[in-house]
């Protein structure tokens, strides 16, 4: 049996990236992943690069993945268009208007800088929006990737220092007996000191193979793109609430979406609902009138693992010593997955890490219960 010293389940973002980590240490590493490198919710997502809004509990993750994004050339031999444009959280109320307000000074703590843009301001710098919006929120180092690029470029970059990447692979089974880990390929079995699982929507079943049980649900956001369009808008935009979201890409098309489709984790399909797209896309006018004219030419979803209180589950087994998980990332997981993986890198090779994720604990939930809430107002996808 071929022996390792750290086996990852799943090659999404995080897989890719604690790969990339584990393996620029020159720890000998085998990613096993079901179907192809970021096919799932890593590769279809909006491709939301954004910190604001964040709930304080993913802060430092957040922080640290965003100055791996600002490096990626250097990390993976491609930036995947990430592109710092902004991200602009939009409020319609005096009411929403506090709530940026007390986000931007909570978020100073952690060395978020947010602007607010007042009402005069905003129609003077992002005349294309509608006219409810009353002002808003800017956070200059936010932006936006291609999904598309990145997990496979992790993946790449993890092979280059040495990673065994094994894609068509999928996990059956996996065991700890007593000295060792034992993961079953079904053809093989691999052997490692030290199991990460990176499963995404799939995290809890294979969590469940060592005892740690938790409910994951399963969510579908709802993805439309347009054709492309002369440039104007240069930072994603988002609302208070989360309910709609939207951003141009370099190519020109506006990417937005808005609610869910829905989802078959069992059968690896998921689908965007008719109803949702057409409130999707009169959404998407009202926020920037202009759009009232573009063709939609595409709608899709993805699937993606959904814990109760909208926190991913980052750390160590309950059960299991040396067994790491990152799964259930509830919409977040793009911007994030850089950093989880050089977090799940140092659990794996130094049994701690230096970012603090202590609130997304598996801890916090046993036997499927959430039974420490933690609430946060400007927490949603994307
Ligand atoms: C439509 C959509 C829009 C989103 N928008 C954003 C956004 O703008 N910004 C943001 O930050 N986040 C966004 N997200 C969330 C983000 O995409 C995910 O949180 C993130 O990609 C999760 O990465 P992951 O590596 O944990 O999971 P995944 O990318 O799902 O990867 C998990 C992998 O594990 C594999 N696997 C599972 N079980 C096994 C097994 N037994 N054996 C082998 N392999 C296995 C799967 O095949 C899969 O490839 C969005 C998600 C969706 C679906």
């Amino acid at each position: 049996m071929k022996h390792y010293r750290v086996v990852i389940i799943g090659g999404g973002l995080a897989g890719c990236s604690a790969a990339l980590h584990v393996s620029r240490r020159g720890a000998k590493v085998a990613l096993l992943e079901r179907g192809r490198c970021g096919a799932q919710a890593s590769g279809v997502n909006f491709g939301g690069v954004r910190q604001q809004g964040r709930h304080l509990a993913e802060m430092p993750l957040a922080r640290r993945s965003r100055s791996i994004w600002g490096g990626l050339r250097e990390l993976v031999g491609s930036d995947c268009e990430f592109v710092a444009s902004g991200h602009l959280k939009l409020a319609c109320s005096v009411k929403e208007m506090a709530e940026l307000e007390a986000y931007r000074a909570t978020a100073k703590d952690y060395g978020l800088d947010l602007e607010l843009v007042g009402p005069k301001a905003i129609r003077d710098r992002y005349p294309y929006l509608g006219e409810a919006i009353l002002g808003g929120s800017i956070c200059h180092e936010d932006g936006q990737a291609n999904p598309r690029l990145v997990a496979p470029a992790f993946a790449r970059a993890a092979r280059r220092c040495g990673a065994d990447i094994f894609e068509n692979a999928p996990v059956i089974n996996a065991w700890h007996d007593g000295r060792r880990f034992v993961v079953d390929v079904g053809r093989e079995c691999l052997a490692a000191d030290k199991l990460i699982n990176t499963a995404g929507a799939w995290g809890s079943r294979v969590a469940s193979w060592f005892g740690d049980h938790v409910d994951e649900d399963v969510m579908a956001p709802n993805m439309c793109v347009t054709e492309p369009l002369p440039f104007f808008m240069k930072p994603a935009l988002g609302v208070c609430g989360g309910s709609i979201y939207l951003r141009q890409t370099l190519h020109g098309s506006v990417v937005f979406g808005s609610g869910l489709g829905i989802a078959d984790r069992d059968r690896l399909r998921a689908r965007p609902l008719p109803a949702v797209i057409e409130e999707g896309a009169r959404k998407a006018i009202q926020l920037v009138p202009r759009l009232k004219n573009a063709l939609l030419v595409r709608t899709w979803t993805g699937i993606e693992g959904r814990m109760a209180d909208g926190l991913p589950v980052v750390g160590r087994s309950l059960n299991v010593e040396g067994l790491f998980h990152a799964f259930g990332f509830t919409g977040h997981g793009f911007q994030l997955g850089p950093a989880v993986g050089a977090v799940l890198s140092e659990y794996a090779l130094d049994g701690d890490s230096t970012t603090d994720v202590t609130g997304l604990s598996i801890n916090r939930m046993v036997h499927g219960h959430v039974h420490q809430h933690i609430s946060c107002p400007l927490h949603h996808t994307a």
